[in-house]
């Protein structure tokens, strides 16, 4: 086993360039929000993440994650880019599923469904990351998302109820 060692591009099947060797794995984690007074009170929130204006697809919100390691199943590999990322204490979160978002064969990627306490403490970890942000659930398609989670985003969103 070797840390990070699914870090690589992939050049997949479906004529684009990946990131994960072994795929990759995003972390939504919702929490029970405090809610805006405004807008009728407490609902439950999202963890999203602004990547930073010199990553790929700089400057959009999307989720805590990365490649997959070898030895990394996806919901290791998505709290472990949660810690690396945002501090996301994986010991303080329940998983409770996982959907794949994106299967090209060559790669995939996976969405890994989490609750946290509503008072988890997070906190960016890496310049790849500018803020982070608890947004309600029905107010993420006002961001400016990352093309790929803006895609998955409905499916999710349904599933979440
Ligand atoms: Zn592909």
């Amino acid at each position: 086993m070797a840390a990070h060692d699914g870090n690589g591009w992939v050049e997949c099947r479906c004529g684009q360039r990946h990131w994960g060797l072994h795929g990759a794995a995003g972390l939504l984690l919702l929490r029970d929000g405090a809610g805006d007074p405004t807008d009728g009170g407490a609902g439950t929130d999202v963890l999203l993440q602004l990547r930073a204006g010199w990553t790929h697809e700089g400057g959009s919100w999307g989720l805590p994650g990365g490649a997959r390691d070898s030895h990394e199943d996806v919901v290791t590999a998505a709290l472990r880019e949660a810690w690396e990322e945002a501090a996301v204490p994986a010991d303080a979160v329940a998983v409770i599923g996982s959907r794949l978002g994106v299967d090209h064969v060559d790669w995939r990627y996976t969405y890994v469904l989490a609750k946290a306490p509503a008072d988890v403490a997070v906190a960016p970890r890496t310049e790849e990351s500018d803020e982070l942000r608890w947004v309600g659930l029905d107010d993420v398609t006002a961001l400016p998302l990352h093309p790929a989670f803006a895609r998955a985003w409905p499916g999710l969103r349904d599933e979440l109820g």
